[in-house]
This record gives structure tokens, sequence and C-alpha cells, in this order.
């Protein structure tokens, strides 16, 4: 684990002598290390990211601040998220291959992590706001999300080893802490980091604070998070932590990663894709002149929960080496039925979940610390606060009348009709 005394921050000079200095890098690298190139790229909330190019090839380099970057010195985190972040890397590396960038160097002291630069890959983010669509997305997200859960899950795992897996992510309790209160509690409760666009959703946000069946349900929601280990979670599965071309998908930042409730990152997917929706009104230039984005993205929603299912039901009657429903219990043709029909109802059960957390993802995303591109970037504030609405009344459904959303396709009708709607805005 990182030790406090052992590390700097590597700023650019700092960083090609200890780049220079690792025999395996400096030859990935290749030619004169005085004259890579060092561009720091971290656009995210937590870390430093550079990107740094040789004559051969090129690295990113992540280091872990003993901050939260966009608040600062105040707020401070610890280092150790960049070992839980390698440990994450690896684990996915193992168990959903090639949709994570290659891991080239650790060192625990400096909280560094060098590994494979993604090139000319974007953050699906900011394709989405230019109406890219992706084509390979669905079977490379849906690969990912259904591997890395399964395989460490109770349902692949002997008991032992799915506890030790808890325990090897249960230091990363600062992580999700930040989860805790960011997601499930500030925007519930007068937080002075909150923010939303002002006046015009002054009145929902007031409903947010006020609303005793809200505070139930993400309380539930919130339970849920915090004492659910069924298997590693990614832990920050936005469209900002997916890299994309149009072929190819690479996921990153695994830093909040622990062992919670399989729901969560479903939800965080679908509650991402969701949001880039309702946001497209707001980055049009003519009418319907985004449409056919619009419909990629709905049609996105629904086969990414349909190819999950598949993928981890197939996984399950193909791979159930755990020690949850021993085989011994299941013996026969009425065994083997009764076991396809509890399959059948614990994804029921885990569309339920993600419904809820999707509905909190997106809630805080409009009413809590950190916002998105998807709507940030849409400058007209009355036609961000619409745009907003309208994915925050598909949210407030998704959590107070979760039973209601039996199948995807409930959600994606939903939106659908709210495309267009015109809420009442505070002024
Ligand atoms: P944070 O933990 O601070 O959110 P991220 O891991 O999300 O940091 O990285 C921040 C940014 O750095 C990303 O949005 C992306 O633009 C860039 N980045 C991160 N990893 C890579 C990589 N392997 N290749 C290319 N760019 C990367
Ligand atoms: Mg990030």
């Amino acid at each position: 684990m990182a030790q406090a005394g052992d590390y700097r921050i590597l700023h650019e000079a700092d960083l090609r002598d200890y780049l220079a200095g690792v025999p395996d890098l400096n030859a990935l690298l290749g030619g004169d290390p005085a004259v890579w190139p060092i561009t720091e790229v971290g656009d995210g909330n937590l870390n430093l990211v550079f990107i740094v190019k040789g004559a051969k090839g090129g690295v990113a380099v992540k280091q872990a601040l003993p901050y939260v970057r966009l608040v600062g010195e105040s707020w401070p985190l610890p280092l150790s998220r960049a070992h839980y972040e390698f440990l994450a890397l690896s684990r996915q590396a193992e168990l959903a291959p090639g949709l994570v960038p290659a891991l080239l160097h650790h060192n625990e002291a400096l909280a560094l992590t060098v590994m494979e630069l993604l090139e000319p890959h974007i953050i699906m983010r900011k394709g989405m706001v230019a109406a890219t669509q992706y084509p390979g997305f669905v079977d490379d997200i849906t690969t990912f999300m259904a591997r890395t859960p399964f395989f460490t899950s109770d349902l692949a795992r002997s008991a032992a080893e799915k506890k030790q897996g808890i325990a090897a992510f249960a230091g990363n309790h600062a992580l999700c802490k930040i989860t805790e209160d960011l997601i499930f509690t500030d925007p519930y409760r007068v937080a002075e980091q909150n923010r939303w666009t002002a006046p015009y959703l002054d009145a929902l946000a007031a409903e947010l604070r006020d609303n005793m069946e809200l505070h139930v349900a993400v309380s539930r929601l919130k339970l849920k998070f915090m004492a659910s280990p069924e298997a590693l979670l990614h832990g920050d599965l936005h469209t900002g932590s997916i890299m994309v071309t149009e072929r190819q998908m690479r996921v990153i930042d695994p830093e909040f990663a622990f062992y919670g409730p399989m729901g969560f990152d479903i939800g965080a997917v679908l509650a991402n894709l969701l949001m880039a929706y309702f946001a497209s009104a707001g980055h049009e230039r003519a009418p319907g002149d985004r449409q056919a984005f619009e419909g990629w993205v709905l049609e996105t929603v629904e086969k990414v929960w349909a190819e999950f299912a598949r993928k981890f039901l197939d996984l399950w009657r193909a791979g159930a080496t755990g020690d949850a429903y021993p085989a011994s219990l299941f013996a026969g043709e009425t065994g083997a039925a009764r076991l396809e029909a509890e399959r059948q109802a614990y994804m029921q059960r885990l569309f339920a979940d993600a419904v809820g957390f999707a509905a909190a993802k997106t809630i805080r995303r409009i009413f809590g610390l950190a916002h998105n591109i998807d709507f940030e970037l849409i400058e007209d504030s009355k036609k961000r606060a619409i745009c907003e609405a309208r994915a925050v009344r598909l949210a407030r459904a998704m959590m107070l009348e979760t039973a209601a959303f039996r199948t995807v396709a409930d959600v994606t009708g939903t939106a659908r009709k709210l495309r267009d709607w015109m809420p009442e805005l505070s002024d």
C-alpha cells in the first residue's frame, strides 16, 4: 500500500526522468527522452493523467493526488485508491480480456500507474454530445458487464475465494464513502456542494429535499450499495469512464472498485445513456437533426440490458462453479426447471436494482456536486433545464415506482414519451 513518506507529485520534468529510468518503458517509448512530448490531459475529478509520446510509442500515466482534484487540498483522499485501481484493472484484464487498457507499470509508493495509451479513442460522453453512434459498443460493454461480476460472484467462486475478494477491496472505503455521500445523500438535503440549473430547477431541488418517499427510496438504495457485496464492481461506470472508437471500447478509471451490488454498475451504464438521450434535444442545431442518434441511444439502452442478461445467464448456465445454488439441490428435470426459473427471478431482481440505481445516478448529476458535459455543454440554461427536468421526471418515477418498470422497454418507452414534454420551470 502507498507509503506517504515516499510519495511526491511527479510534474513533467520528474516524470520524464522517471519513465526514462524504467527500462521497459524507455524502450517502449523509444528515442531521446528529452524530446518526448508530455501533456497533462486529466479532465476527471480526482487525479493527474499525462500522455507521453516517444519515437516508437506512447503511454498514459495516472497519478493519484492526496486530495480531490475538483475541490482541492481541503478535501483529502487516500493515495491507496491507486492501489485499488491497479488491482481492479488487473482483475478486469483477466476476466474481460481486451476491454481495459493494458497495464505497463505500477509504483505503489508514488500511487502511479502507467498504461496503454488509448488512441484514437475518445471519451464516449464527448462522442455522444457530437451525436456519434458506436456500433461496437453494445457487444463490448455487455461482455465487460457480464464477465467481471459473474466471475467474481458466488455463482462462480468458492465461498473462500469470494470472501478473499471482498477483503482485497474492503480498504477502498473512502471512495465508497464519496458515492454514499454524493450520490445517495447530498442531493436530498442542503449541502454546500450541491448545484443545479437555477432558478429553473429550484422547485425540483426543493422537492428532493422535502419528499420523504424519495428519502426512503434513496436510503434503501444506499443500504443496498453499502451492504450487498455481490461481486467486484467498477464503481464509476459512466460514459466518462469509457473510451471508444467507432469499433472499439475500453473501460478506464476503476478507482471506485469494491464488492457491491451488481445493479449499481448496470444502472450507471443505463443512466448515462439515458442522460445522453435527454441532453440531445439541447444540442440540436435544427429540429430533428439528431433523430437518428437519439434512436440509436434508446436502442442501445434496450440492447445493453438484453445482451447483458443473455451473456450473464449463459455464463451461469455453463459455468456455475461457485458455492451458491449447489447442483446437488437441483437434480433431475424438475430441479433443472426450478433452477432456470430461479435464474429468471434473479435477473428480474437485478433489473429492478439497476432501475433504482440508474435513477440515483441521474439525480446526482443534475443536483449534486459532479455534473456531466452532456447537460453542461447546453449553453442556454433554460434549454438545459428543460432537458434536465425530463431526465429527472423519468428518474423520479424509476426511483419511486421501480416495480412499474418491468422490462427495459418500459424504461425506453417512458423516455421516448418525455422527449418533447414541457416541464413547468421555476423562475
Ligand atoms: P480521474 O480518475 O481523475 O477521473 P481518468 O482515469 O478518468 O481520471 O482519466 C482522465 C482522462 O485522461 C480521461 O478522461 C481520458 O481523457 C484520459 N485518459 C485516461 N486514461 C487514458 C488512456 N489509457 N489513454 C488515453 N487517455 C486516457
Ligand atoms: Mg474519471
